[in-house]
Order: structure tokens, then C-alpha cells, then sequence
């Protein structure tokens, strides 16, 4: 008789578990438990499902338990429930949901990967049949049935996250009239306040209502029904539905009862060969932590590429008894809002200074092809650095085509430990509809480079006001014409080109902030300036277009 392998949930870390498994042991008994009604499904399209995007329902399904067992001799269980594991004995009480009967279940591996569970807010009507979660196929099919019948003309998501901001873009489209409340001052968590101010501003282009800031206390319930959700200072939204989604907690009762170490992170705590703290239970996906590609700290994150890869790993090792280590999580993520993308690796600024990492950025505003072939879009990207020691921390990318190439390529110097002088040298593909020579990558690290070496000193649109009260110079350089649409109040207007020739008319006892469009002119400007003599020179990062952004309640001038 083989190893008999059984599996606490049924997608992704449990699935790639499984079929690796039997990969790589033909005798092994394998048994996958799965408490909802569906195995392998793809959680990560299901806010596309409920937007019409993705119309099939089946196109979801990734496998069925009959091509588990056709394909897979892995037995699938579907509406069983484990109730808790008897370490000593090495078995598991599993539930038939449908029968109510209940089975121990003997193991020689046992793999857990029961995910996680959205965090419930303790509100008045939580329990609501308008009031919606995302994380199952079930949860799915109830909150697209009431978009389906038409009667949802208003919305409202709770958390302003990944799946939010997904589901905000797909009730939009399909006409409902979405408000997004969210508890911090930003959405997307992961991403510096700056560049969550973009994605915020495009939001707000695309209809939806932001409540920023705010939390949730309560909902009004009337007859099984919300009607309106309270806000704590008193605001009301009516909502005819209501998404929650605050977040995930990892499932771990499972784990501590059986005393299984989970830790302070909240995960259930694996080695590098993702074994808890029993040697024959493994533990991977949403459920176990990993350890941070950045700050080697130990962190729950909850991404599906993680989950298959760990779990894939759990599957392996469970029957051959050894593997590689489980590779470090730098938490790359990408989503689309509306008509930006927007992705993230490693650590923001914020984030670094959380860990106790010194941390610097450069930011550059670049094209995602060269300009010169139709079709280039525009892109916004900052890469964040250890000053000194030059170690690339992460990267965060707004824009449209090529995003996710760039993150990518960052993501993968951040496995290996790369520096901006990495950066600055990979070997990227090129030719003209697929990037630059010099690659927005590239760009963004030869910037953090020259502000390493004190080539230049970039300054951030907050602090425009203060450098103005200082008696800074405002020297805006890009082209009349642009300068005549819009510029910063007090700004003088000299073009790059002709610096060399005006730079007389500039006081020689005042410091000079130089400002663009978005960054390069300031910069190649500032290097002007410092060449003819002066020291006192500072650009505005990412120029006019990110002060506008950054500042959008500051008064700008018309001076044409
Ligand atoms: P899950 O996929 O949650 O599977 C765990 C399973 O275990 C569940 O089906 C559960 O029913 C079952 N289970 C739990 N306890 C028990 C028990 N006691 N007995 C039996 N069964 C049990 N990630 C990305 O990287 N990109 C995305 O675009 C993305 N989009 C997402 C969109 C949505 C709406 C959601 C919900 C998630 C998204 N994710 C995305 C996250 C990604 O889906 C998860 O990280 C991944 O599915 C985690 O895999 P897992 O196997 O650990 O857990």
C-alpha cells in the first residue's frame, strides 16, 4: 500500500498539492476534502463573473472532481468538512455536510490548505441576503443572481483593496451606482498615499463615489434587507447591495487545536519544506505564512501564486520526503481599475519604513514603447531603494500596457537580491512597439542612481509650498505653451532650451526649484544650472502632471 495523503481544501494550494502528489507517486492514496461544493475554481476571475465580463459560468470551473479522478486518481470529496485532527492518532474527523455523518479519516501526510475567510464585520444585518462576500463559487452566484435581477441601481463595496476596487469596476459596468468606504486615507493598501492618489482620481473619473478615511459602524436593516449603510461620522449611503470586503483572516483553527504552531503573523507556521510544527502535516497557501523576499520577516500573503507554487512544493515533499526550499514571497500583485493598471512588488516606502529599512525612490513618468511608434501609453513608475547599500526593496507601476512587464523584471531582481546598478544593466528585449533602448526599468534606476551619487535633488509636490515660503525660485522649463495652460502659482517660465542664454534673469541670491511636465527637462535642467555655477538647485519629482495629482487643491495659474 502507498501513502495515503489526504488534503484539507480543494483549490489552489490543495489542488497543485494533489496533482503534484500523484505526479511524483503513482501508488500514493490521495483525498482531497473540499467543504464548499467545488473543487479548483478560479476565485481570481469571480469578480469578473459578477461584472459579465467572464459570461460563462463553467469557464471558472478549472476541474471537476471526475477529472481529478479520471486524470488524477486523486478522490475528490466535495461538502466534507474536516473537523479537527487527532495528531496523535493520525487521523482526521471529517463531515459529510450533506448527511451530517461524520468519518475519522487515517493519514500518513496530511496537508492543509483551507485558505482564508473574509473578516466580518459584527454589523446590524451582516447576515442580509443583499450582503455579499467574494470568495467562493456560492458567495459568487448568489451576489451575480441579485445583480442579474436588475433590482440593484445602488451599491456600496466595504475596503477599497484588490477585490474592492475589482468588484467597484464591475458593478460600474454593468450600471449600478457604486460608493467605495474605506478605512484608510488611500485605496490599494500596498501602494505608497501618492500613487494610490492616481488610482483614486481614476475612480472618480469612472463614477465611482470614494469615502476615504471613513469607516463603517452599521448597516439599517429592514425585513432581512439593508437598506442604508452608516458611516461613523453619521453619513448614511443607501445601497440596495453591499460587498464586504475588509480582508481575509488565514483559517487556522484547524492547525491551533491540533497545537500546531501559528504565528504572529497569523498563519499557521511552516519550515523552508512547509512542515508545520508536526513532521507529517504541511501546511501552504493563504492558510501558512511565507517568509517576506525583502525583509525576511515571516507574513501571511495571500496571493495565488504563493498558494499553487507552495503548495505544489507541500505536495512534492509530502510523498518524497525532501525538495527545495520554499522560495521567499516578495508579494508581487497586479490589478486593473478601470483603465489602468496597477501593480506592486516588494515593499512601498511606507512599508520599508514600517520594517525599519531606510528607503529612498526615484520616480519617472516614461512611455511604455518609444514615442515615435503609434500606440505608446503612458506609465508611472517608482522604484524604492536602500540608500548605501543600493539594494533594490520593490517597485510600483500606474499605467497601461507594459506594467506588468516592468514589475515583473523588478520582481525578479528582488528574488535574486539585485541593486540599481543590476537594474541599471539588465539585458532587456527591444525593438519600438515593445519598449525603449533605455527601458522605463532602466530610466528609473538611473535616476536612483544619479540621486545616489548627489547628481541632482528631486523634491516631492508636498513640499512645494515650504520651499516657496523659503524663498525658492519657482523655474517652470517646459515649452510656452504648456506653461501658458497651467502651471504652479509664482512660477517663472523658462524653457530648457534656452536656459543657458536666460539664465541671467534668474536671482543669483535665491535657490531654484525647477519643475517640467513630468521630471526629465527639470532634471536635465538642474544639471544645467549646476554646471554654470549654482548649488542650490532642486527638481520637482515627476514634474506638473504629479503635482496636479498630488496637489489638486492648490491654486494653479492661467498665465497665458
Ligand atoms: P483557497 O483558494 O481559499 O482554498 C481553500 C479551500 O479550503 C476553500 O475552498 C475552502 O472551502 C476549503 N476549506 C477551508 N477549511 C476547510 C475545512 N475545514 N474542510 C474542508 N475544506 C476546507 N490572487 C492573485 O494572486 N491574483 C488575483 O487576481 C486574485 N484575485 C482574487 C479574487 C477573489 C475574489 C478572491 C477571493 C481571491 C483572489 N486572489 C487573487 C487570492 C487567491 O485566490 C488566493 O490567494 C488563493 O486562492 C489561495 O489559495 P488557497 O488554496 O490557500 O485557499
Amino acid at each position: 500500500m502507498g501513502l495515503r495523503v489526504l488534503i484539507v481544501g480543494g483549490v489552489a494550494a490543495g489542488a497543485s498539492a494533489a496533482t503534484r502528489a500523484r505526479r511524483l507517486d503513482y501508488d500514493a492514496e490521495i483525498i482531497i476534502f473540499e467543504r464548499s461544493g467545488h473543487v479548483s475554481f478560479a476565485n481570481c476571475g469571480l469578480p469578473y463573473y459578477v461584472g459579465d465580463v467572464i459570461q460563462e459560468r463553467e469557464a471558472l470551473l478549472l476541474q471537476s472532481p471526475e477529472r481529478f479522478r479520471d486524470r488524477f486518481a486523486v478522490d475528490v470529496r466535495l461538502r466534507h468538512e474536516v473537523e479537527s485532527i487527532d495528531r496523535v492518532g493520525r487521523r482526521i474527523l471529517v463531515r459529510n455536510l450533506d448527511t451530517g455523518e461524520t468519518v475519522w479519516e487515517p493519514y500518513d501526510r496530511l496537508i492543509l490548505t483551507p485558505g482564508a475567510s473574509p473578516i466580518i464585520p459584527p454589523f446590524d444585518g451582516v447576515d442580509c441576503q443583499n450582503v455579499f462576500f467574494l470568495r467562493t463559487m456560492e458567495d459568487t452566484d448568489a451576489f451575480r443572481a441579485c445583480v442579474d435581477a436588475g433590482t440593484v441601481r445602488r451599491a456600496v463595496v466595504v475596503g477599497a483593496g484588490f477585490i474592492g476596487l475589482e468588484t467597484a469596476e464591475a458593478l460600474t459596468r454593468r450600471g449600478v451606482q457604486v460608493s467605495v468606504v474605506e478605512l484608510l486615507d488611500q485605496v490599494l493598501a500596498p501602494l505608497d498615499e501618492d500613487m494610490a492618489r492616481r488610482v483614486a482620481e481614476h475612480l472618480r473619473e469612472n463614477g465611482v463615489s470614494l469615502y476615504l478615511g471613513s469607516a463603517v459602524s452599521n448597516f439599517k436593516a429592514e425585513q432581512g434587507i439593508v437598506t442604508e449603510v452608516i458611516m461613523e461620522d453619521g453619513r448614511t449611503l443607501p445601497a440596495d447591495a453591499v460587498l464586504l470586503s475588509i480582508g481575509v483572516r488565514p483559517n487556522t483553527r484547524l492547525a491551533r487545536e491540533a497545537g500546531l504552531t501559528v504565528g504572529s503573523s497569523g498563519g499557521i507556521q511552516v519550515d523552508q519544506h512547509l512542515r508545520t510544527t508536526d513532521p507529517n502535516i504541511f501546511a501552504a497557501g493563504d492558510a501558512a505564512e511565507v517568509v517576506h523576499a525583502v525583509t525576511g520577516r515571516r507574513v501571511t500573503v495571500p496571493l495565488a501564486g504563493p498558494a499553487n507554487k507552495h503548495g505544489r512544493l507541500a505536495g512534492e515533499i509530502a510523498v518524497a520526503g525532501k525538495g527545495a526550499s520554499a522560495a521567499k514571497v516578495a508579494a508581487t500583485a497586479i490589478v486593473q481599475v478601470f483603465d489602468l493598471t496597477v501593480a506592486v512588488t516588494g515593499l512601498s516606502r511606507k512599508e520599508a519604513e514600517r520594517a525599519g529599512i531606510a528607503a529612498q525612490h526615484a520616480l519617472v513618468s516614461r512611455r511604455h514603447h518609444v514615442g515615435y511608434y503609434p500606440g505608446a501609453e503612458e506609465m508611472l513608475l517608482k522604484l524604492v531603494y536602500e540608500p548605501g547599500t543600493r539594494r533594490v526593496l520593490g517597485a510600483q507601476a500606474i499605467g497601461g500596457a507594459g506594467v506588468d512587464r516592468r514589475i515583473d523584471v523588478i520582481a525578479t531582481a528582488i528574488h535574486f537580491g539585485g541593486t540599481l546598478d543590476d537594474l541599471s544593466n539588465l539585458d532587456l528585449a527591444y525593438a519600438p512597439q515593445f519598449g525603449a533602448a533605455k527601458d522605463p526599468v532602466h530610466i528609473a534606476a538611473f535616476v536612483a542612481d544619479n540621486q545616489e551619487r548627489g547628481l541632482f535633488r528631486q523634491v516631492e509636490p508636498a513640499a512645494v509650498g515650504d520651499l516657496i515660503d523659503q524663498g525658492y525660485q519657482l523655474v517652470d522649463v517646459r515649452h510656452a505653451e504648456e506653461f501658458a495652460e497651467e502651471s504652479i502659482p509664482g512660477a517663472v517660465n523658462i524653457d530648457v532650451d534656452e536656459l543657458r542664454a536666460r539664465v541671467g534673469e534668474l536671482d543669483p541670491d535665491r535657490p531654484v526649484l525647477v519643475l517640467c511636465e513630468v521630471g526629465q527637462r527639470g532634471y536635465y535642467a538642474a544639471r544645467i544650472l549646476q554646471g554654470l555655477g549654482r548649488r542650490d538647485v532642486v527638481n520637482l519629482s515627476g514634474g506638473y502632471v504629479w503635482y496636479a495629482v498630488q496637489c489638486p487643491d492648490e491654486d494653479t495659474q492661467r498665465s497665458g
